[in-house]
């Protein structure tokens, strides 16, 4: 089973240029529908499906998220940033297509 958890996010969307705000979804972290916003701290281990698996080295991490613009509908990526365990920051990954067409 694919559990993530969600990230507040604030972003332009980079099929139609429109600023919303959205949820983003992350699989990374202890994956349990758990709602972050930006600096917020992380969890990493309890019962659960867990990537990676344990804390990683000093609690950094590049992981990414998903999003769909609420204002087109079309879906892109972003990429985040865990530093100290603290969601630090967040942009969008402009390379990297989503799934819906153009
Ligand atoms: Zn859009």
């Amino acid at each position: 089973m694919s559990i993530y958890n969600h990230l507040e996010i604030e972003a332009r969307c980079p099929r139609c240029g429109v600023v919303s705000t959205s949820d983003a979804e992350f699989r990374f972290g202890l994956r349990e529908l758990v709602r972050y916003r930006r600096g917020d701290v992380l969890r990493w281990e309890g019962k659960g499906v867990r990537t990676p698996a344990h804390r990683p080295e000093g609690g950094d991490y590049r992981g990414e998220a998903y999003a769909e613009c609420p204002a087109c509908g079309r879906d892109f990526w972003l990429v985040v940033h865990v530093e100290h365990d603290v969601i630090t920051s967040y942009e969008v990954d402009a390379e990297r297509p989503g799934y819906v067409n153009p």
